[in-house]
């Protein structure tokens, strides 16, 4: 049995032929293959103009990006069989990696699974699930995940605000076992509990499990302000490196109270303290004391989610580099994080550049820091790297 074709526009196959696994709805020939003929979640065979094959896609009609590429082999069934195989690949390089089973075992398009986040905390699995076309085989997903691994439970995390682009409403589903209310994860040595159903996102950032070790490296003695905080990803393992303060901040009441649970774990929790508040106002209050730190982490959410957004994210990030620098010691240490893709890693320099000019501190790049390699980069699509983190010394002031 043959899948339906969607045909591109003439000379519009460049990009997927080079691996991009993104078609956008102005590049379909409609003329042709009509997108309203479709269904969210169809899988197509899709063609350049000329009638050339370039793989099996499913499609959403209703979104910008109208199609993703699931293989570059025509008429593939997305069912639990392909899902299984896909998944025991991921997995190949998360055992590979040495960090199961504490990882993100499904990243999305790099693992080529357009639409679908997997994050392993021991035989839990927390499911993201972004498009409609993932959506669709969601039962699929889960057997095939709990063939797999057998895990105790599968919790669907389907409460991101993208989802709204698909047409597909937010829930949060234990789609298997019992999902308890805390997890356990463990980290460069370090131990955590966080909340697979309640915490934000999945409820853990292994993105930047390499960042955090990078800094509990230099963190020995040091005085420590963990801004944005979360449940202490960058807090508690500098305490654990060592530093002799960690002062972290967040907004959220909940991220604290797991943070002190964290610390006191670790057995740190003498040297680690939360504060509550909004980091600018935080910053700005700190500064207003005279206190000052040997090393500021900011690691905000995205300040940029579309790239309309630029103008006003890249002064809020250089307005939070700022007054990090604000209340860093005259020969301080500087890690410095941005989750948006629309801020390139040159514009990211830029910010901490300016940002240094602004308040006369003279900077040096020590270390660049990315997300790990269970987020690994998928050539072909420049929006799957993400994560920057740079690690400078600021001197003066
Ligand atoms: N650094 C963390 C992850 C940060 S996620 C880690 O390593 O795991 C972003 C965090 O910023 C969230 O915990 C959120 O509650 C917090 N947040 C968002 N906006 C904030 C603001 N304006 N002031 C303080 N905290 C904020």
């Amino acid at each position: 049995m043959s899948l339906p074709s969607l045909y591109l526009r003439r000379r519009h196959e460049r990009r997927v032929q080079r691996g991009h696994p993104w078609v956008f709805s102005n590049e379909v020939a409609i003329e042709r293959s009509p997108l309203t003929a479709f269904q969210a979640g169809d899988c197509v065979n899709v063609s350049s103009f000329s009638g050339k094959p370039l793989g099996t896609a499913y499609v959403n009609p209703h979104s910008l990006i109208c199609a993703r590429m699931l293989s570059a082999e025509a008429n593939c069934i997305l069912d639990e069989d392909f899902l299984g195989e896909r998944l025991a690949h991921a997995l190949a390089l998360r055992e590979r990696l040495g960090w199961l089973p504490h990882c993100r075992l499904v990243y999305g398009e790099s693992d080529r699974l357009p639409g679908l986040i997997v994050d392993r905390y021991g035989d839990v699995l927390a499911v993201q699930v972004g498009t409609a076309g993932m959506e669709r085989v969601r039962d699929d997903i889960v057997r095939a995940l709990v063939k797999l691994c057998r895990p105790a439970a599968v919790v669907l995390r389907n409460d991101l605000a993208s989802r709204g682009l698909e047409g597909l409403e937010s829930y949060v589903e234990v789609a298997h076992g019992e999902v308890p209310t805390v997890v356990s994860l463990r980290e460069n040595g370090a131990s955590f509990e966080i909340s697979p159903l309640e915490g934000q996102k999945t409820g853990w950032y292994y993105d930047h499990r390499r960042n955090r070790a990078r800094l509990s490296h230099y963190a020995q003695g040091r005085s420590v302000l963990d801004c944005f905080s979360y449940v202490g990803g960058f807090g508690v393992q500098a305490a654990m490196g060592g530093a002799q303060s960690v002062l972290c901040l967040d907004s959220s009441q909940s991220a604290l109270a797991r943070l002190r649970r964290n610390a006191e774990l670790n057995g740190v929790a003498d040297r680690v303290d939360g504060r509550r508040g909004d980091v600018f106002d935080s910053l700005r209050a700190l500064r207003g004391e005279q206190r000052r730190f040997d090393i500021v982490v900011v690691d905000p959410p995205a300040f940029m989610r579309r790239k309309k957004d630029r103008r006003a994210g890249i002064e809020a990030y250089r307005r939070l580099n700022r007054r990090a620098m604000q209340v860093l010691e005259a020969d301080g240490l500087l890690l410095s994080a941005s989750c948006s893709f629309h801020l390139s890693p040159e514009e990211h320099q830029e910010v901490v550049a300016g940002a240094a000019a602004d308040v006369g501190r003279w900077v040096q790049i020590l270390e660049r820091g990315q997300q790990a390699a269970d987020h690994p980069v998928h050539p072909g699509l420049p929006e799957s790297e993400y994560l920057k983190a740079l690690l400078v010394r600021v001197c003066g002031g």
